[in-house]
Order: structure tokens, then sequence, then C-alpha cells
């Protein structure tokens, strides 16, 4: 089975993030996700996001997502802000603890952007922050450039594409998949709930939240160019049924999907 992993555009909705003369953090952060994303699925990982519209959950509910849905690793992307506009400068990654696969990704990921032209600011601990903290997997948050620096912004925008495939790339790297094929043999199914599938990611992402308020542990995946809502991931097919069950018992639409 291929890996899973949760990209998490950073704030959203009401929560703009880091502003710089009308440029928002929220903003960049989701555009970038996205096309991270979509590199990343062709690389052969099993790709979810934690939100593919302008919406805002807290850090702990996009943790919580990415605990609820087993993935193997988890990125959350934003962009970084000085105390003094323009004083800071490059491309960071902040990891809960060093060493392991977080600095492994972080390390590779820098390395890539400083070929698209970024400062390097290598690694930071920051084990207060939620999605590092309480993320079961390993997770990262990259700052990629500062918002209120122009030649960032700069680089950011005419470099995009580059930017995105340095990023993807060095996932793979650390991972050690740039070399994969196409099917990976499989280890063990995983049954899952599907409760709904959209076109419109912002569809996907109203059932997601009532799910989640009423306490389910779901999730959204990107596949076939669907937004798939789903619930749980089940090693057996009972817990799996018995999942099925109460949520159409509650009035959902559903089916049992590997
Ligand atoms: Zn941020």
């Amino acid at each position: 089975m291929a890996a899973r992993i949760v990209l998490d555009a950073g704030h959203g909705g009401r929560d703009p993030g880091a502003v710089y003369e009308g440029r928002q953090e929220k903003d960049d952060a989701l555009r970038l996700a996205l096309a991270v994303g979509e590199l990343l699925q062709k690389g052969g990982l099993d790709v979810m996001y934690t939100r593919t519209e302008d919406v805002y959950d807290t850090p702990y509910e996009k943790a919580m997502m990415a605990n609820n849905a087993d993935a193997d690793y988890f990125i959350s992307f934003h962009r970084n802000a000085a105390a003094t506009p323009g004083s800071g400068r490059g491309v960071e990654a902040l990891v809960f603890a060093e060493g392991g696969v977080p600095s492994a990704i972080g390390n590779e990921v820098n390395e890539q952007l400083e070929k698209v032209g970024f400062a390097n600011r290598e690694i930071t601990e920051r084990p207060g922050l939620v999605v590092l903290r309480r993320t079961k997997m390993p997770a990262v948050l990259l700052e990629v450039g500062f918002i209120d620096n122009p030649e960032d912004n700069k680089l950011y925008d005419e470099n995009f594409d580059e930017m995105a495939q340095g990023i993807a790339q060095g996932i793979l790297n650390a991972l050690g998949l740039q070399a994969q094929t196409t099917e990976q043999p499989s280890s063990q199914p995983v049954y899952k709930v599907q409760v709904g599938a959209y076109r419109m990611g912002n569809l996907a992402n109203q059932l997601l939240n009532q799910l989640l308020a009423e306490g389910y542990p779901a999730y959204i995946i990107h596949q076939d160019g669907l937004y798939k809502v789903q619930v749980g991931a089940f090693e057996d097919v009972d817990p799996a049924a018995e999942m099925e069950r109460a949520l159409r018992h509650a009035g959902y639409n559903t089916f049992l999907t590997r």
C-alpha cells in the first residue's frame, strides 16, 4: 500500500496567517500545498489534504484529521514573517525534535529550495507547535520564504512550479521513493467507509466538518479528480462494517472501500 501523506495548508478562513501588502499567507500556503500534492500523487504517495478551500480549522483539528486518517507523514505549508518586515529571508523547516524522518525531509526540501534561489535557514526545533506535537506521525512544518520580503516573494511567484517540484522531490528523496514504479505490493488491505465524493472541494469540506463535529474520524482524499470523504481506516472488515452501520443509522449514504 502506498504511504499516506497529509498536506496541511496553514491557516485559512478567518485566519489569514501573516499578511504583507494585502498578500495573505493562507492563500500562498493553499496554492503550494495543492501543487505539491499533485506531484506527490504522481510520485506514488496517497495524498490527503486538511483543506482544499479557504476554510478555518484549528491546528488541533488538523492534527486529529491526520491521526484519524492513519497517515504516515504530515507536512504543513506556511510562509514566514519577520518582526521587522523585510529583515528575514529564506526557507526553514520546523520539527518537533531534530533527527529521523522529519529532519531528513526538512534537509532535502531545504536543499531543493536552495537550488531555486532561497537562502537555507536549515532546521529548527519547535516542540510547542500543535501540528507537530499532536500528530502521531513524522511531521514537518515548512516555512517557504518570507512573505514580508519582496525578494522571497519574487522567487515564490516567478519560480512557483520549480519550487513545488523541488519540495515534492525533496520529500520523495527523503522517503526513498524517487525510483518508485507503479504498484507497490500491498501489505495489508485497509477498509474505509466512504460517505461522499465530490468534484467541488467545498462540498467535501462541509460534509467533513459535519462528520468531525459528530465525532467521526473523517478525512478527505483527492483521487481520480474527486474529493472523497472517508471515515476510518481498518485492517479488519468487521470494525469497518460496524462503522458503516453506525453512519447509515445516522442517515449517511455509505459504502465500504479499500
Ligand atoms: Zn503560518
